[in-house]
């Protein structure tokens, strides 16, 4: 039995097929530029003598319709799905679930709408998801939808720490809330390291990084999310690739009055050239570090304002937990870059968190320890896998309902 992972984009639908069996990986890849004359189709598989094989094709394809026929097709001629009946479910990876989903929801009629219902809090990713479900609803008759939210980890959160401190009727009539997002990734990696510790999860407590393009932070208490720093939308927290993270309201109103710039002007500077872009004219992190050894200024500053934010996060979350057994590192900044790890747990010998340099700069691939065996706080580096963690959530939904 098999169950498939897709995560629809605007222009992009990546996709993950699963055997349950062991939950390996029996093709995986990409469709991008969709819409687009030359739409790319990136697939690879396991051939029969158990080779890795990729194809990669260009063709236009206009519609996601197009797209995921095109997907299916290549899962039948690799033989990586034979017939329709070894579909177990899809997984879909949806970014915002309101306050209306805690967990996998199984999609039906009533889903879809609700989903539908909060576009205006995501307004670039949900109606590109709700594509990709229509879509793999028609290709795929009578096999089960799962919605896996991104956000349904965070419902845990107190009113304490979701709520914003402007007037009432702003949560009440238009859900003006922090909701968090990067739920699954914080989730898998949590039960990661609950699982290394020799922990059960919900007697765990822990403070987990995913350092991406995106980032966030995330305080466990009893494995269940107490406060995140992504808010209402992805925007707010750490500082990110492209996004500025926490900034003073004011600066809008600023930009507004005296730049006279426009909500769609504002909505660009802050999500798409702020964060490390903005700071120094690349967000990627390892481009900083050379630009960093070539003595650029900018690109170190970008860093220090980087590492100074987590550094900040940490603490805080440290307070707000009051006991916590590890600091978990993820996203491809969190699981490969030691000076980043280094530089933000400098100085946090006092809250607890003392690194082993040489754990650190090894580069030992998957999960590690990279704290001092006398650290009162545990430091992991975990990689993340959204991707499973869906497949295996889908799969639980599904079985839970027969
Ligand atoms: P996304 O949020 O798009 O999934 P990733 O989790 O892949 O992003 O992380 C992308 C970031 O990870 C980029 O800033 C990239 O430079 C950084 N990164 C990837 N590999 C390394 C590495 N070896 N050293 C430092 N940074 C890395």
């Amino acid at each position: 039995m098999k169950v498939l992972v897709l995560n629809a984009g605007s222009s992009s639908i990546k996709f993950q097929l699963f055997e349950i069996a062991g939950w390996s990986v029996i093709a995986s890849g990409n469709l991008s530029r969709i819409g687009e004359a030359d739409a790319l189709f990136t697939f690879r598989w396991q051939d029969a003598n158990g080779q890795a094989q990729q194809l990669d094709e260009q063709q236009p394809l206009p519609t996601h319709h197009d797209a995921l026929e095109r997907m299916v097709a290549q899962l039948h001629a690799t033989g990586a799905l034979t017939d329709l009946s070894e579909l177990k479910a899809v997984g879909h990876r949806v970014v915002h679930g309101g306050e209306a989903f805690h967990q996998p929801t199984l999609i039906d009629d009533d889903v879809i709408a609700a989903i539908r219902q909060v576009i205006p809090l995501a307004p670039l990713h949900n109606p590109a998801h709700l594509d990709g479900i229509l879509v793999a609803r028609e290709l795929f008759p009578g096999v089960s939808q799962v919605a896996v939210f991104d956000t349904a980890f965070h419902q845990t959160m107190p009113r304490t720490a979701y709520r914003y401190a402007i007037p009432d009727y702003l949560y009440r009539e238009h859900q003006v809330r922090r909701y968090g997002f990067h739920g699954t990734s914080h989730a898998y990696v949590g039960q990661r390291a609950a699982t290394m510790l020799g922990r059960s999860f919900d007697r765990t407590h822990l403070i987990t990084l995913h350092l991406g393009n995106g980032a966030s932070a995330t305080a466990i208490r009893n494995g269940s999310s107490v406060d995140t720093s992504m808010g209402m939308t992805p925007l707010e927290g750490l500082v990110m690739g492209t996004r500025c993270g926490d900034i003073d309201p004011a600066v809008l109103l600023y930009l507004m009055q005296h730049l006279e710039m426009d909500h769609a002007q504002i909505d660009q500077l802050l999500n798409r050239h702020s964060g490390l872009l903005g700071l120094c004219g690349v967000n990627d992190m390892r481009e900083i570090h050379r630009r960093i050894e070539q003595g650029d200024t900018k690109a170190e500053l970008a860093l220090g304002i980087f590492c100074q934010r987590l550094k900040k996060y940490i603490g805080a979350y440290t307070a707000v937990l009051g006991e916590v057994h590890a600091l978990v590192f993820t996203g491809g900044i969190g699981e490969n870059d030691a000076e980043t790890r280094a530089r933000t747990c400098a100085g946090l010998e006092r809250l607890g968190i003392v690194l082993d340099e040489t754990a650190n700069r090894s580069h030992a691939p998957g999960e590690r320890l990279i704290s001092h065996a006398d650290s009162p706080i545990k430091v992991l580096v975990i990689p993340t896998n959204e991707e499973l963690e869906i497949a295996r959530q889908t799969f639980e939904a599904v079985g839970a309902r027969l």
